[in-house]
């Protein structure tokens, strides 16, 4: 019997929060014999992976650092939402943002200082916005050069 096993692919269907998921499956061939260590596959960067985690965007399951850095942004996204809705909502305006604002119906001075804080809480979500795809770009990049080093290098074994 040889020692060395390959490496096998499975798939999962699982079912999270009444959606139906599918989870690759690889088995590392390190372990001699057996079917060696499973791995989850993320979703989303195709690390391999002991343990998925919920994320909460979109409730899927991704990895710990893919979960973690969406949940990071996500909490500063929503807190910085919450904040430009509560200030639109202060200005009579709509809730949507960039939304244009109504003609002033109050003091000059508040009203200038509410459209001051808006213009600023709206500026750092569309920042936000902007890291969240740069980093999800770079993530993208930094793995397909990965991979390919990593194809090399067993192929070389
Ligand atoms: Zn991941």
């Amino acid at each position: 019997m040889p020692l060395t096993a390959f490496a096998r692919e499975a798939t999962i269907r699982v079912v999270v929060d009444g959606k139906p998921e599918t989870l690759d499956v690889v088995f590392d061939d390190r372990n001699y014999g057996g079917r060696g260590q499973p791995y989850f596959l993320c979703g989303t960067c195709s690390r391999k992976v002991q343990h998925l985690y919920l994320r909460l965007r979109d409730e899927r399951l991704a990895c710990r650092r893919c979960a973690a850095l969406t949940y990071a942004s996500q909490c500063m996204l929503r807190r910085g939402l919450h904040r430009a809705r509560d200030i639109r909502r202060k200005l009579g305006a709509s809730e949507e943002l960039l939304a244009p604002l109504p003609r002033q119906h109050m003091a000059a001075a508040k009203y200038d200082r509410l459209v001051g804080q808006l213009v600023a809480a709206e500026a750092v979500i569309a920042a936000q916005l902007h890291d969240m795809v740069m980093r999800v770009r770079r993530r993208l990049e930094h793995d397909r050069h990965r991979d390919r080093n990593s194809n090399r290098a067993r192929t070389a074994r």
